[in-house]
Order: C-alpha cells, then sequence, then structure tokens
C-alpha cells in the first residue's frame, strides 16, 4: 500500500527531511503544503530535486473525486475513489455555527445493521489514517472560499472502533495544532458499541465527543436490528458509557434512529429511561432515513416530536435532529451503493 505524506505528524517529516539532508525549517513547509492538499506541483518552496525523493516513497494526494450531488440545504456529498479504486463517501455539511465533514473510516462495514446502506455489501477494508483525514482535506481545499472546516464527524461509512488504530491515528493528526488543529470538542465519533475499544480510547487521553448508535433500549429490540448486540450486552455498553463520562468529563451523546412501530412506543421511552438514568447524556432522535435495500419506516412528525417530550418529561435531555441532506442520496452509503448498482446495470445491459 502506498504512504501518504499526510500520515506523518511534524516529527515524523522532521525526521524525513533531516534524513535527506535538509534544513529542518522544510518539515513545516512539507506540513503546510500537506493541510493545504497541494499536490506535489504546488510545493514550489521545496527544492525539485527532494520532492523527486519524496515521490520515492510517498504519494501527495489520497483522493480523486468521481461525483458530487448537492442538497437543497448546502450539504454536499462526495463520492471518492481511492488509489487503489475503492469508493467512498463523504459529506460536507454547512452550519451557521461553523461547516462540519463526515468521514468514512473504512470501505464497507461488516457491523451489519440492518436499516444501513453501508454495510449492505458488508466491509472490504479499512481506511488508513491518511485516507480518512484525506477526505477532510479535500473538502477543506474545495469549501476553502466557505469559511473553512469547524468540525469532524465519523458518521460516514465504516466502524472506527473496528478500525481503532487508524481512527486514534487520524484524530491526533487533524487535532494537531500543526495540521487543521480542530479542538478535541469539535470531534466526534461515532460507534455502534464495542465496549473495550470505547474504554480504550478514553485511556488514550482522546476526549472528542462519543455518540453511541443506541437504536434500540431492550437487549431483545437491539438483537432484531444490530448485530454486534448479540456480542456486548447493554450493560457492558452503559458501562463503557460511564467510564468515557468519568475518563473524559464529556457527555456522551446517545443516538435512536427512530423506526415507526418498531422502537417508537410509551414501553420504549421507559426502557430508554431505566437504560440511561444516570448518565450524562443527550439523546438525538433520528427519524429513520429509509434505504434502499430495506423496508424500515420512520414514525410520523409528530409521533417523533410526541416520543421527545414523552423522553424529556422522564428527567432525559433530549431532541429530535434534522437530517441534511437527506435529498442527496440520504444515510451513508447509499451514493455508493447507487453509482456502483447502475454501474452494474450499465454492464449488465452492454452484455445483453
Ligand atoms: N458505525 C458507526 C458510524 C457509522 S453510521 C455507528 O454505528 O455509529 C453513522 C450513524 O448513522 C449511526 O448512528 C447509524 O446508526 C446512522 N444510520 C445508519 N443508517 C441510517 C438510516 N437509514 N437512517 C438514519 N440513520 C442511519
Amino acid at each position: 500500500m502506498i504512504k501518504l505524506l499526510c500520515e506523518n505528524t511534524l516529527e515524523d517529516l522532521t525526521e524525513i527531511v533531516i534524513g535527506s539532508g535538509e534544513p529542518k525549517y522544510r518539515a513545516k513547509q512539507l506540513m503546510s503544503h500537506v493541510t493545504a492538499y497541494d499536490s506535489f506541483d504546488e510545493y514550489t518552496d521545496v527544492p525539485k530535486k527532494f520532492i523527486t525523493i519524496l515521490k520515492q516513497t510517498f504519494c501527495d494526494r489520497a483522493l480523486t473525486e468521481i461525483k458530487r450531488v448537492t442538497s437543497s440545504d448546502g450539504a454536499i456529498r462526495y463520492l471518492f475513489e481511492t488509489v487503489n479504486g475503492d469508493l467512498i463517501e463523504s459529506v460536507y455539511l454547512p452550519h451557521d455555527y461553523g461547516n462540519s465533514v463526515c468521514v468514512s473510516c473504512q470501505v464497507g462495514c461488516g457491523m451489519g445493521c440492518v436499516f444501513c446502506a453501508s454495510g449492505h455489501y458488508g466491509l472490504k477494508r479499512d481506511l488508513t489514517a491518511g485516507e480518512i483525514l484525506s477526505q477532510v482535506l479535500y473538502i477543506a481545499r474545495d469549501r476553502k472560499e466557505c469559511g473553512g472546516i469547524d468540525k469532524i464527524v465519523m458518521m460516514g461509512s465504516g466502524e472506527p472502533l473496528a478500525n481503532y488504530e487508524n481512527t486514534l491515528k487520524f484524530i491526533r493528526l487533524v487535532n494537531s495544532e500543526h495540521g487543521l488543529n480542530i479542538g478535541m470538542r469539535s470531534i466526534s465519533v461515532s460507534t455502534c458499541g464495542l465496549p473495550h475499544n470505547i474504554k480504550r480510547l478514553a485511556d488514550d487521553g482522546i476526549s472528542c465527543t462519543l455518540s453511541l448508535s443506541l437504536h434500540a433500549a431492550t437487549a431483545e429490540k437491539r438483537k432484531k436490528i444490530m448485530r454486534i448486540a448479540e456480542r456486548f450486552s447493554l450493560r457492558e455498553l452503559a458501562d463503557a458509557m460511564r467510564y468515557y463520562f468519568d475518563k473524559t468529563g464529556r457527555r456522551v451523546i446517545i443516538e435512536y434512529i427512530l423506526i415507526g412501530e418498531f422502537n417508537d412506543t410509551p414501553s420504549d421511552v421507559r426502557a430508554l429511561k431505566e437504560l440511561l438514568n444516570g448518565l450524562c447524556c443527550h439523546v438525538n432522535l433520528i427519524p429513520l432515513n429509509p434505504t434502499d435495500h430495506c423496508d424500515l419506516k420512520p414514525p410520523g412528525r409528530k409521533k417523533a416530536y410526541k416520543f421527545c417530550e414523552d423522553l424529556k418529561s422522564t428527567g432525559i435531555s433530549a431532541s429530535v435532529r434534522r437530517s441534511m441532506g437527506s435529498d442527496v442520496a440520504g444515510a451513508c452509503g447509499q451514493l455508493k451503493n447507487r453509482t456502483v448498482e447502475s454501474a452494474a446495470e450499465t454492464k449488465n445491459n452492454r452484455n445483453l
């Protein structure tokens, strides 16, 4: 696998520069080009001879844009091709209070949640830290005129805590004061719930926002929609969230997809209250985004807001989340799936 220059810290770059007999200050020059997602041609303050040496080991850019779809609310969904030909998606979300990028961390996903388009074709491979970072760097460059990137959410395709080392490295790189310098409070990691790695994140000194994709508050219901619930109990998850809060002081976010006639009843409110009681958290209620391969439906708008009010009346902080970009191929993984499927259809038609 080709190495990406952006995967290096300033300390790594300093070693590379000194090892090639170049002055130390070149490391900072390289860092600023990498952060700007420049191609080697744009490293005009770096001697050509040294660029030739760099090219023997490193690649300047990880991604090629294949397609983009812009939503009426300003969200942009990008479809990228990696150097080895895999397709991944990222989303740019502009807000009055700052711009976010939602990144993918794997090609496909192995978690098998029934409602999720990313996992429909299973896991192909982990993305490297540089490939995850490149999604942010590319979009930051592309959207430079719009004020840069303030927030990162790891909510694209893949399970960040099943690609632990690359997730950790990515967070450290994007948080670095020499790079994009995005604060821990402005980075969210969303997980379907791997308790040992939630704890490990806190032990590794990461204090970003932790979002737990809970989606059901009883083991029986969770097992119906999320395969991970067969491996870890709700108690283990609750313990890990408490551990994370105790170590980092960060309120945990609970993601709860509202699925009509499934997890939107008064008994679900009671189960949530019981599970989350005493945990410092906020519940994001997200009406399900229907996908091409699954029959589940969201509840009506009124029912979603009623669920939210009922939950709040038990003393749990909750809100209904507006889903941006749903008119540009909805939930994560769908743009890629539709692109791959329509390419396959075209190919099949050609073969007829
Ligand atoms: N694997 C991680 C991150 C990727 S999914 C996780 O499970 O959290 C990012 C978020 O989108 C998760 O909360 C996931 O449950 C949610 N999601 C996936 N498919 C969805 C759909 N069809 N409608 C609404 N949210 C969805």
